[in-house]
């Protein structure tokens, strides 16, 4: 897979709620098929940082691209690029009067004025790649949490984005739920999806990272290759962060 052209650039982007500040100067360029892994402690940022790149917050300064398209300086159609950029949280956010195909063909149908017999084989494709096919006309109450996540992606994925950026995904997962969810997302690496992901499980980010980032008080404070990140990490802070994780 080549990585060359930057398909997401952060450049100087600084963010506050008011008084404090949230983002700091953070510049990041993912390339395309690249897969960024974001770590760091609760309240660094990281949740702010995924919600200015999909244009849900405003920022105070700094530019951010997608594929070159300037999407910071008030022009941007966020209907638009919304599409480009998948979004996965840690709460499934499905209708819960809206069965799972219907859910994932919410968006193809109504934002993108797509074909239903189209969009439906693509659903039916990807339900069953997360292996939800069998579960397609059931309702969000009927489906684990596991399921419900891995249909939330498959939601994301039918607007065929640029990019997917992921929060926390597995964090409000029981555990035996986790691995099915990171399963999907390691699928879609080896796929060549482009993915920002924010997460706490070490191992899944070693595993999937091309490049981790650690981010503490709105900075990127250190970031590199897996291997290297979590083996020598060159700032005090990552070593204290990381110690935390050795009980895993
Ligand atoms: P993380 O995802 O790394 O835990 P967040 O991006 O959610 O961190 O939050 C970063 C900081 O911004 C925290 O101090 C948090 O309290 C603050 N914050 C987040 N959202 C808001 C908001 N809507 N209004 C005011 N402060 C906020
Ligand atoms: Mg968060």
């Amino acid at each position: 897979m080549e990585k060359t052209d930057a398909l997401l650039e952060i450049r100087h982007l600084k963010k506050d709620y008011g008084s404090a500040d949230v983002l700091r100067d953070v510049s990041l360029t993912v390339s395309r098929g690249e897969v960024v892994v974001v770590i760091g402690p609760s309240g660094c940022g990281k949740s702010t940082l995924l919600r200015c790149i999909n244009g849900l917050e405003p920022i105070q300064s700094g530019e951010i691209l997608l594929d070159g398209q300037v999407l910071t300086d008030g022009t941007a159609k966020w209907s638009q690029v919304r599409q480009k950029i998948g979004m996965v949280f840690q709460s499934y956010e499905l209708f819960p009067h809206m069965t799972v195909m219907e859910n994932v063909l919410l968006g193809p149908l109504k934002v993108q004025g797509r074909k239903r017999e189209e969009a439906e084989k693509m659903a039916e494709t990807l339900l069953e790649r997360v292996g939800l096919l069998e579960k397609k006309s059931s309702f969000p109450r009927q489906l684990s949490g596991g399921q419900k996540q891995r249909a939330a992606i498959v939601r994301a994925l039918m607007m065929q984005p640029e990019i997917m950026l992921f929060d926390e995904v597995t964090a409000a997962l029981d555990p035996e739920m986790v691995r099915e969810v990171l399963d999907v997302m390691l699928e879609l690496a080896k796929g060549g999806m482009t993915m920002v992901i924010v997460t706490h499980e070490m191992q899944f980010a070693r595993a999937i990272a091309d490049r981790v980032i650690f981010m503490d008080g709105g900075e990127i404070v250190e970031s590199g290759e897996p291997e290297e990140f979590f083996t020598k990490p060159k700032t005090e802070r990552l070593q204290r962060f990381l110690n935390i994780f050795t009980f895993e």
